[in-house]
């Protein structure tokens, strides 16, 4: 019996859906040459559920996430107004304490990029600081937002980079604004320092947040693991993944010590919403990084392996890339090289 795991797939909406189904085929594939089953189970989540259900996670999507073994989600629009339900992927992030959110950033071929052959990752705190959701207003115009920082998950964030960076070029950069953030980002550097105590091999160094938002366009050679609190990280990874190669190549991983969501990093884009025009690579990219935290490590590099060897051909090249291909057209391209 080949091992079967058990994936939650919420295709989400705006262009969630098609960009989710390209990725199916994708992962159909590769099971083809594999000694393991995805058992796909699909789940209700994202904008057209708060009309539906009052929510835009609905309890029966929370008790399929938690019979799953990895949840691969599309992207989804978060409604605005005050009072409005808080992002599907926050509140994943937290009912699954997946404290580490993982955004590789690299070059890939025949896509532009700000600099050739970067390859760094953004480790961005995933549970707390101003994603905690702690936002009032206490007079007419007036408004607080908290911004919580604890030496528990700074701690274990730091650990899950220092980690990474060991496998890697074994250099940690730490971006805070402590100048100004004295409490809250002491709490945060004190931690990173902490840890770092236990990996005199890494190199580490620190920089403020505008600093580094400046040093990734002008050096971004430089990087290695970049680790950060969440507001900061969720703004240098959109950024990283622009000086790389756009947002419609970038993935990201929420990582927790039991489950994992995987998701690409951006949004729901709604104005390509139904089109069949946008670059599935980010969310095909996210499956990549879903089979390898499976430790299905040969699959993924199967599936990121036909990825390059499409764009390196570059015949088949969606518009955010300068061609006119297909969500489809792109997808079945990935799916015949994982087969050729
Ligand atoms: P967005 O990422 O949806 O889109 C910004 C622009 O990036 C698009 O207009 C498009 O030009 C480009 N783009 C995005 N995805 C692309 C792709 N696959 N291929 C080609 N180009 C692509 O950001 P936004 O407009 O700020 O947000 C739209 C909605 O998505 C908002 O409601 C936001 O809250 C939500 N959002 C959700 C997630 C998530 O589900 N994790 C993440 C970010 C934003």
């Amino acid at each position: 019996m080949p091992k079967t795991y058990n994936i939650a797939v919420l295709k989400g909406d705006g262009i969630g859906p098609e960009i989710t189904e390209a990725t199916i085929k994708v992962l159909q594939a590769v099971q083809e040459k594999a000694d393991f089953k995805l058992n796909l189970q699909y789940g209700e989540a994202g904008l057209y559920c708060i009309e539906k259900y009052g929510t835009n996670l609905p309890d029966q999507t929370i008790q399929l996430l938690k019979q799953t073994d990895a949840c691969l989600k599309g992207p989804m629009t978060t409604p605005e107004e005050a009072g409005a339900p808080v992002s599907v992927a926050v509140k994943i992030r937290k009912l699954f304490n997946l404290y580490a959110n993982v955004r590789p950033c690299k070059t890939l071929p025949g896509v532009e990029s700000l600099k050739p052959n970067l390859d760094f990752v953004v480790v961005r705190e995933n549970t707390e600081g101003l994603y905690a959701g702690a936002e009032f207003a206490v007079a007419p115009g007036v408004g607080i937002a908290y911004r919580i920082i604890t030496t528990e998950a700074s701690t274990r964030v730091s650990e899950f980079a220092f980690k990474l960076a060991q496998t890697r070029k074994k250099h940690v950069t730490y971006v805070h604004k402590g100048n100004i953030l004295r409490i809250t980002d002491g709490i945060f550097k004190d931690a990173v320092k902490a840890v770092a105590k236990n990996y005199p091999d890494i190199e580490v160094d620190d920089l403020h947040v505008d600093a580094a938002t400046m040093q990734l366009i002008k050096k971004p050679e430089v990087f290695d693991v970049i680790v950060t609190t969440n507001l900061f990280g969720d703004i240098l990874s959109d950024e990283a993944a622009q000086v790389t190669g756009g947002l419609g190549l970038a993935a990201g991983a929420n990582i927790g010590d039991k489950y994992g969501m995987f998701e690409p990093v951006h949004g729901s884009a709604p104005k390509y919403s139904g089109q069949n025009r946008v670059n599935p690579i980010a969310i095909i990219m996210a499956a990549a990084l879903m089979l390898r935290n499976l430790g299905e490590e040969a699959a993924a590099a199967r599936v990121e392996k036909a990825v390059i060897a499409v764009l390196s051909e570059g015949k088949i090249r969606t518009a955010d890339l300068g061609g006119n291909a297909t969500t489809m057209e792109m997808a079945e391209a990935i799916v015949q090289k994982i087969r050729s």
